[in-house]
């Protein structure tokens, strides 16, 4: 049965918390606030006990799928465990009680933990320096391109476009435009890859950068790397990595060795905190030497065995968030790799690409296999097939719910027609990604012989299938519009 709204638990007078009564004088309202200012009627407030506000909010969190109760196959987005501990060491009062305006000499501590966390990260990368302000991946990538835009404009020229695959998630074209860049796509190879050829013919003196990411959105490595960076340097355009694929490469291979000059680093992804739902991001952004002198400000300095926050940066972008970034996920980041440790790390990436390999090699009979390359900690199938029997890749990701699991992303890369998107991560035991594939070659049966079942899945969730954008485009937020 559906949850009912907290409006419409409870009675009239009934009372969640009850105060003694008072013995002081009483005043009276009128004569405290202005009449205009005075509530005519009282609050439409629920009048719940205690117990049916905590068992009301228990069942709602128990409604949705989570990292914390189903496998979370979520591709891109690296729906890792969150491990515990970083809840409970971000949350140390010592952690929660600072405040912002503390002189640098009181807060050493935790800026200490900034200071190691970036060197940590440029280590993993492979980079010089480093922000930790930007909010989350998407807002790193803003921050690398004005960091990428200043580098131009300081040495005299004028650039007005970025290179980016059709391959690419979203957020990279949207920053190039909020960056004042043109985003021009090309397309993809056969393979998957970038297209040297056109990659070529579209670099030139206007370009200020190539954007992408490696492993690539279909979970491939980008083999011809090295020659890409190469080209791009040739004309003076910088190579941007965005980070979001980190988790296939730590340990065995580094970003800045494969001639990136910026990368953003999803936190709250490959470093296990949180996200989604579940909380707010983080975005550190990391450069070669020559783009130091452009990060935001303050940057973190160690000097004399002092951290101090550096402001006096003549040519930096600027703040680009207030105060000095999501500091409970920079600690859970922190906390995961000293507790990873480097070997633990390649431990990480090794697990999470055999995982992707095994669950990918073991579906792409039953399921199309656009690009057949070994995945890494990610691949890419189709739903195509199915079409014919009037199953879209929706009506797959619906019917998994059914089976226990969380859908993998679909349509999503946009290259792949009926995209299903799966990213296990290393969290996963085998047993549960067997379940996983049973589910799914069970659904690939079903969208055959019973294909009805999966357009009208979910069957066994509180509610069936939603409109998913009637929400977005028509907000309603006092519960009397519900009835
Ligand atoms: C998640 C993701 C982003 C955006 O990162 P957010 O932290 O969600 O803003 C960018 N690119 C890729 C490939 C991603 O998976």
């Amino acid at each position: 049965m559906a949850e009912k709204l907290i409006f419409e638990l409870g009675r009239i007078d009934r009372e969640g918390v009850s105060i003694p009564p008072d013995d002081l004088e009483s005043l009276n309202i009128d004569e405290l606030i202005p009449e205009e200012l005075l509530r005519k009627r009282d609050p439409t407030l629920p009048e719940v006990s205690e117990v049916e506000v905590i068992r009301h909010y228990t069942r709602l969190s128990q409604l949705n799928f989570c990292v914390d109760t189903h496998f979370y196959p979520l591709g891109s987005c690296t729906m890792k465990y969150n491990p515990r501990i970083g809840e409970k060491l971000s949350t140390l009062e010592g952690f929660t009680s600072l405040h912002p305006y503390e002189p640098d000499e009181l807060v050493q501590g935790v800026l200490k933990i900034m200071f190691d966390l970036g060197q940590y990260l440029c280590e993993i990368g492979g980079f010089d320096a480093i922000t930790l302000q930007p909010s989350a991946g998407a807002h790193g990538e803003l921050t690398g391109l004005l960091i990428i835009r200043a580098y131009h404009e300081t040495k005299g020229r004028k650039r007005s476009k970025v290179i980016i695959p059709d391959s690419a998630h979203g957020t990279n074209p949207a920053s190039c435009t909020l960056a004042g860049y043109k985003a021009i796509e090309i397309k993809s190879g056969k393979d998957g890859c970038i297209d040297l050829k056109r990659l070529q013919e579209e670099l030139d003196e206007e370009t200020a950068a190539v954007m992408i990411t490696n492993p690539n959105t279909l979970g491939i490595f980008e083999e011809e790397i090295l020659r890409i960076a190469e080209i791009t340097h040739s004309v003076g355009a910088l190579l941007y990595g965005d980070g979001a694929n980190l988790n296939a490469l730590m340990g065995i291979t580094r970003p800045g060795d494969m001639g990136f000059d910026v990368l953003h680093f999803n936190l709250h992804k490959t470093f296990a905190a949180p996200h989604g739902g579940g909380g707010p991001g983080s975005g550190p952004v990391a450069v070669k030497k020559e783009l130091e002198p452009f990060l935001p400000v303050p940057v973190i300095v160690k000097k004399d065995g002092k951290y101090t926050l550096d402001y006096n940066r003549p040519l930096s972008i600027g703040k680009v968030k207030s105060f000095y970034g999501n500091l409970p996920v920079i600690i859970k980041a922190y906390i995961y790799i000293r507790m990873m440790g480097a070997q633990g790390l390649k431990r990480v990436s090794e697990n999470a690409v055999l995982n992707a390999r095994y669950v990918i090699n073991r579906l792409k009979g039953a399921f199309d296999l656009p690009y057949n390359k070994p995945p890494m900690h990610e691949g890419v199938l189709s739903g195509k097939k199915f079409r014919e029997y009037g199953v879209r890749t929706l009506d797959i990701a619906k019917r998994l719910l059914d089976y226990g699991f969380h859908p993998p992303t679909i349509y999503f890369p946009l290259i792949v027609e009926e995209a299903l998107m799966i990213e296990p991560t290393e969290t996963e035991t085998k047993e549960t990604l067997d379940a996983f594939i049973e589910a799914m070659l069970k659904i690939a049966e079903e969208a055959v012989k019973t294909p009805e079942l999966l357009k009208s899945a979910p069957h066994t969730t509180p509610v069936k299938r939603l409109d998913e954008v009637k929400a977005a485009k028509e907000l309603k937020l006092r519960w009397k519009e519900y009835k």
